[in-house]
């Protein structure tokens, strides 16, 4: 696979990773068509610099047919397996592979002289951005040149070709599907939950995608807590806990975050690697992600106290726990990038007593477990967005007696409208926590345009009183 002279490419998707990949197989030599169904002025501007400097053929308007004499398809991950392009292309026996497999190969493949940076690799449903950046703090504390990559910072396949001693690697279960021969060092899959099962056709199969991370001579990290984690792994996998590990495992005992996994010597019991206190916004899955992390990051054979320094050197993204504002002796927290039911349970869990704003687009995912697991920590909901009916009728059977705002409207003032309802809802010491379990893309261009819509409707709330 080393060799990319004359083979006919077809990367399908002008995306961010679409553009990289174009790139880099243009520079090898193949001859690379890029397919895109959409035509706009900022695509054409995209595709002419694209032809003049790297010589590839760009195809705006028609995403369907698939070029003649494609011997490659490279897959941009939004593109479901079902479209008539990668319909036509498996039907004619001619490969598809994704950015990330594209990436491996590139760097494993007949190179030649340096040998290539390990993977540390992570999937799951929720959790992937957090813990792959924790991940890349405790290399890093431990003095290796290391980056996180995946969804998150470069695109794979320029960061492959880059000098890192070591990748911190963030997959998503579309990636994974179209990967083959990628092989981490190490690797997790943090947890398992329903999301996405329009674009895998099942949950089994979604879980089935997520397994190809553990390759043969993986060491496999799993989640001890999650079955289905833990079902993938397979019996030799070290996992982690939020109980008292038990040996093979990291967990929690008493107020530290502890290792029984990796310990070099079996003698003793287990070794510190950081206080509960450094795993920050403080809840119990950000724990679970911090364990994650160490647990890739030990597996590489980082010392506990980098370990440690790297936690405390991390600082969450945006949109994720972030506290607002307090009014009133409420908080008010964003946690848009909750947009599946499990991430949803997991913030709502860390609260005592939630105002819950939800909605949007569920996916095909089920909200009844996320209500009946929260039914006693709700104050009241307020609803939002495409999907707010489906979860209107689950607290209907699961939680009668919590008092529920419907906010139809979609227009720019509806999140002013649904934050004045939520104020109205809440007592001093609860919280008012947006975490929809719904993507945004039915009201808003991202989850971080709808976690900044709410933060500013909270200011105006704050200005008001
Ligand atoms: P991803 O990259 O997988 O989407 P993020 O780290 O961006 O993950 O977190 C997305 C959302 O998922 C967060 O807003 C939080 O509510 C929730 N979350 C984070 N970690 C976990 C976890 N370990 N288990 C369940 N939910 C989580």
């Amino acid at each position: 696979s080393g060799d990319w002279r004359g083979r006919a490419v077809c990367v399908a998707g002008l995306g961010v990773s679409g553009q990289a990949a174009a790139r880099v197989l243009a520079e090898r030599g193949a001859r690379v068509t890029v397919v895109e169904a959409r035509d706009d002025d900022a695509l054409r501007e995209r595709s002419e610099r694209l032809r003049a400097d790297a010589r590839v053929t760009v195809r705006l308007g028609d995403g369907d047919t698939l070029p003649a004499g494609t011997d490659l398809v490279v897959t941009s991950p939004g593109w479901r397996p079902d479209v008539p392009l990668l319909a036509a292309a498996a039907a004619a026996g001619i490969e598809i592979i994704g950015e990330v497999e594209l990436a491996w190969r590139l760097a494993h493949g007949g190179r030649g002289g340096r040998e290539a940076a390990p993977w540390l690799a992570l999937t799951g449903t929720n959790g992937k951005t957090t813990v792959v950046r924790m991940l890349a703090c405790m290399l890093t504390a431990a003095g290796h040149r290391a980056v996180a990559v995946g969804n998150v910072g470069a695109p794979i396949v320029e960061a492959v070709l880059d000098r890192y001693d070591v990748l911190a690697v963030e997959l998503s279960s579309y990636q994974l599907h179209w990967s083959s021969t990628v092989a981490p060092r190490a690797a997790a899959v943090l947890n398992v939950a329903p999301d996405h099962i329009d674009w895998h056709g099942s949950f089994d199969a979604y879980a089935a995608d997520k397994g190809k991370i553990y390759a043969p001579g993986t060491i496999a990290v799993v989640n001890a807590d999650d079955p289905v984690s833990t079902r993938l792994g397979g019996p030799d996998a070290k996992g982690f806990t939020l109980g008292t590990p038990a040996p093979g495992q990291l967990g929690v005992v008493e107020d530290l975050l502890v290792d029984r996994a990796f310990t070099p010597d079996p003698r003793r019991e287990a070794v510190e690697l950081a206080e509960l206190a450094d795993v920050r916004p403080f809840a119990p899955h950000n724990v679970a992600n911090a364990l994650a992390a160490a647990a890739l990051a030990r597996a590489y054979g980082v010392p506990p106290e980098a370990v440690r320094d790297g936690l405390r050197a991390f600082a969450p993204d945006p949109h994720r726990i972030a506290h607002v504002a307090t009014v009133d002796g409420v908080d008010y927290v964003d946690d848009s990038k909750a947009t599946n039911p499990h991430a949803a349970a997991a913030s709502l869990s860390a609260c005592r007593s939630a105002v819950w704003i939800a909605g949007g687009l569920l996916k095909g995912a089920d909200v009844d477990d996320l209500v009946r697991a929260c039914a006693d920590r709700l104050r009241g909901v307020v609803l939002l967005g495409a999907d707010r009916a489906r979860i209107a009728r689950s607290l209907a059977r699961h939680a009668p007696e919590v008092p529920v705002v419907d906010v139809p409207d979609t227009d720019t003032g509806a999140m002013d409208r649904v934050v004045s309802a939520a104020a109205g809802l809440a007592r001093p010491g609860d919280t008012v926590l947006l975490a929809p379990a719904g993507a945004s893309f039915d009201m808003f261009a991202s989850y971080g345009a709808r976690g900044d819509a709410f933060a500013a409707a909270v200011r105006r709330l704050a200005e008001s009183r």
